[in-house]
């Protein structure tokens, strides 16, 4: 199948090598020049701009930072949606508001084109093996169309619900719950440091204890402790501070829309703000751990 790429960063770019590997013909774009010569150079064609990664492309998947670019690239005067027609589907795999995708969908279908939201998790480790959890809102043929695609590039294609945006709420869930599972769990294994256990020790206890979780599991905050892990390469991302703090506040308004008390994810909202305004935004979210250890 011709897919259109758009968005070759962290995530993106695995999910695009995985998508060439599975046989696909790639038209890729991204604004940055490294992003896209390592795409060319794993079979990808290179587009001189995201419309022309549109045009002959049956599915086109976006992959970008946040809200504004995703709105901004669709629905500007001459955005994505203005090159696709009625075979084309628009993926969206950035997290973004449920509330823009759903702009982009009433658009994309006034256009006479459409468009569905397939956010992810599984970070940048489950976007190389190709074992991300996709979660998929919107009619159930445009999902029966997508699944098998999403499933060169995941392990899990979730159909989270009817409505464009379904995917976007249970990504909103999902990272609220990653972040208090984070900062939880670095200010348990600080908390023994600073009191004389030893840290791969306290690990498999908790790992085989009820405080077991993915952080302790597959993204372990502690440098040296996990090997691929961002803490044992300087925190470089990974999922960086100021996407997880992105993720936050759309956890935020989501609860606020449907008045639902969120005491942990505001508090973790708040710790990730600070946390990239004291110079960390760029760094992978694991580093919340440095906020309370004497290593900064
Ligand atoms: P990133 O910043 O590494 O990549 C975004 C890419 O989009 C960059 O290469 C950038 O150049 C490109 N881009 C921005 N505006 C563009 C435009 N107008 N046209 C073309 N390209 C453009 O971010 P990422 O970590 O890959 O995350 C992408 C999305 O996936 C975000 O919404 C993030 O919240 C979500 N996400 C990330 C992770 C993770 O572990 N990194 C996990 C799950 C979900």
């Amino acid at each position: 199948m011709t897919i259109g790429f758009i968005g070759l960063g962290n995530m993106g770019l695995p999910m695009a090598q995985n998508l060439l590997r599975s046989g696909h013909t790639l038209k890729v774009f991204d604004l940055s020049s490294s992003a896209v010569s390592t795409a060319e150079q794993d079979g990808a064609i290179v587009m001189s701009s995201a419309a022309e990664a549109v045009e002959g492309s049956a599915i086109v998947i976006t992959m970008l930072p946040g809200d504004q670019q995703v709105l901004d690239l669709y629905l500007a005067k001459h955005g994505l949606l203005s090159h696709g027609n009625g075979s084309t589907l628009f993926v969206d795999c950035s997290t973004v508001a449920a509330t823009t995708s759903q702009t982009i969908a009433v658009q994309a279908d006034a256009m006479g084109t459409s468009m569905i939201d397939a956010p992810v998790s599984g970070g940048t480790v489950g976007a190389a093996a190709a074992t991300l959890t996709f979660m998929v809102g919107g009619p159930d043929a445009a999902f029966q169309r997508v699944q098998p695609v999403l499933k060169n590039m995941g392990a899990n294609v979730f159909h989270a619900g009817a409505k464009v945006g379904d995917g976007q709420l249970a990504k909103a869930c999902n990272n609220m719950l990653l972040a208090a599972l984070m900062i939880g769990t670095s200010e348990a294994l600080q908390l023994g440091a600073d009191n004389g256990l030893d840290i791969a020790k306290l690990t498999e206890i908790m790992r085989q204890s009820s405080g077991d979780n993915w952080v302790l599991n597959k993204y372990h905050p502690w440098p040296g402790e996990m090997p691929a892990a961002p803490a044992s390469h300087d925190y470089e991302p990974g999922f960086m501070v100021k996407l997880m703090t992105k993720d936050l506040g759309l956890a935020m308004q989501t609860a606020l829309a449907s008045g639902t008390p969120t005491p942990l994810g505001a508090m973790a909202r708040s710790i990730y703000a600070q946390h990239g305004r004291d110079g960390w935004d760029e760094k992978d979210f694991s580093s919340v751990l440095t906020r309370f250890s004497d290593n900064k």
